[in-house]
């Protein structure tokens, strides 16, 4: 199954992919993650994207096409996979599409998650990562146990860089901009579902398989 999950910053595509890949055993591809990595690493192409990423900028087109089409050879995506954070606009939209005919495999769907712009302000900034584990927290809504540590691994939790309100205000900007578009795209070609992102992450998980399943 090759889905592409579609949504605002905060939507909650990666908590979603997160079950997806446990249902399907498929990967997630998340361009944010693989670019916070090279970030994190200090390779060269973390430098060229910090600066983008800080500003809540998109990262240029070509940088990450080309880690989606290097991403894609990998023997694990040969079932399938969930593309999370890409494509973020539809000049990326039509360059995965060439990819994909190239290789003879089409999307099945791509799957937007409909969230408000309030919600996602406090999605956002009261997102915090284990350093250690991943696990995610929310300090409105899914706070830890004890104030800055996970409750999984007693890991030090930290607010990414760009979920800072300035830099989440642009990310939206953004969003609407460049990234809403892409809604549109795949309407067109037939392969949009639109799951509204509110109720339980259980709920919105249902949702997601009732289509993918048909039975919604
Ligand atoms: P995310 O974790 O998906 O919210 O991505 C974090 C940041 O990484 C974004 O604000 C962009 O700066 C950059 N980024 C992630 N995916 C893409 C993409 N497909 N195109 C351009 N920039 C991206």
């Amino acid at each position: 199954m090759r889905l592409v999950l579609l949504g605002a910053p905060g939507a909650g595509k990666g908590t979603q992919a997160k079950k997806l890949i446990e249902r399907y055993s498929i990967p997630q591809i998340s361009t944010g993650d693989i670019l916070r990595k090279a970030v994190a690493d200090g390779t060269p192409l973390g430098k060229e994207a910090k600066s983008y990423m800080d500003k809540g900028e998109l990262v240029p087109d070509s940088v990450v096409i080309g880690i989606i089409r290097e991403r894609l050879k990998e023997n694990d995506c040969k079932k399938g996979y969930i593309l999370d954070g890409f494509p973020r606009n539809v000049a990326q939209a039509k360059a995965l599409d060439e990819m994909l005919k190239s290789l003879n495999s089409p999307l099945d769907f791509a799957i937007s998650i409909d969230v408000s712009f309030d919600e996602l302000m406090k999605r956002l900034t009261g997102r915090r990562t284990c350093k250690g584990c991943g696990q995610m927290y929310n300090i409105y809504f899914s706070p830890p146990k004890k104030e800055g540590v996970c409750d999984k691994c007693g890991g030090e939790l930290y607010q990414r860089d760009d979920d800072k309100e300035e830099t989440i205000r642009k990310r939206l900007e953004v969003y609407e901009a460049q990234t809403a578009p892409v809604i549109g795209y795949y309407k067109e070609k037939g392969i949009l579902k639109s799951v509204p992102g509110t109720g339980s992450i259980d709920d919105i998980f249902n949702k997601i398989i009732s289509i993918l399943e048909k039975r919604g």
